[in-house]
């Protein structure tokens, strides 16, 4: 897909109502400071549109971008590292709009590919094969390990979250792109 141009069109809170948008919807999740912004302006090859930040927990928002008048990019807020506090209920509650949404095609889950998924992790995951998407895992900051170590965190992220059979995990490095083109 040639990206010719991207427009942030939508920034909803967690009380607002989200939008009927007419065209596929496709969201990205994972806990705060996986690289989600990262992933997305990689995507977007835009440098900074999504926010990148240090801070764990900024980002409460669902932002939508419009990709060329043909697709949505929706960023989900981050979830936190704590276990479920009221926020974090509040954003889940949040997500039961969403999975309301008749153009919502694909929500992406991403994982820290140097860890063992979280418990918030399944719970996404849960959320992704229970709501009736098609999962697909992202392991993020890929060039923070060695080669060598690939294949075993992979494993440990599969059973981690206990995948089905043939769900992808792509892994992916904002730093080389690798994995962008997949
Ligand atoms: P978000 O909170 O999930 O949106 O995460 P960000 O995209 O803001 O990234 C959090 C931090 O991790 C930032 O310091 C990024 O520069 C860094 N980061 C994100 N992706 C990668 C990656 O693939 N490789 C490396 N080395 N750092 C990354």
């Amino acid at each position: 897909m040639v990206i010719k141009n991207v427009n942030l069109e939508t920034v909803c809170g967690i009380t607002s109502t989200l939008p009927e948008n007419q065209h596929p919807e496709v969201a990205f999740s994972g806990k705060s400071n996986v690289g989600k912004s990262s992933l997305i302006n990689g995507l977007m090859n835009r440098k900074a549109y999504a926010r990148v930040s240090q801070q764990p927990g900024k980002t409460q928002t669902i932002n939508y971008y419009n990709v060329n008048d043909e697709i949505y990019i929706v960023d989900l807020p981050g979830y936190g590292f704590a276990n479920v506090s009221q926020a974090v209920k509040a954003k889940w509650g949040k997500m039961i709009d969403l999975r309301k949404s008749r153009q919502l095609r694909m929500v992406f889950l991403l994982v820290d590919i140097r860890h063992e998924p979280s418990a918030n992790d399944k719970h996404m995951y849960s959320w992704i094969i229970e709501n009736g998407f098609y999962p697909a895992i992202i392991a993020t900051k890929l060039d923070k390990i060695k080669r060598s170590q690939v294949q075993k965190q992979l494993k440990l992220i599969r059973e981690g979250l206990n995948v089905a059979e043939g769900t992808p995990i792509v892994p992916y490095s904002a730093v080389t792109k690798q994995g962008r083109d997949e």
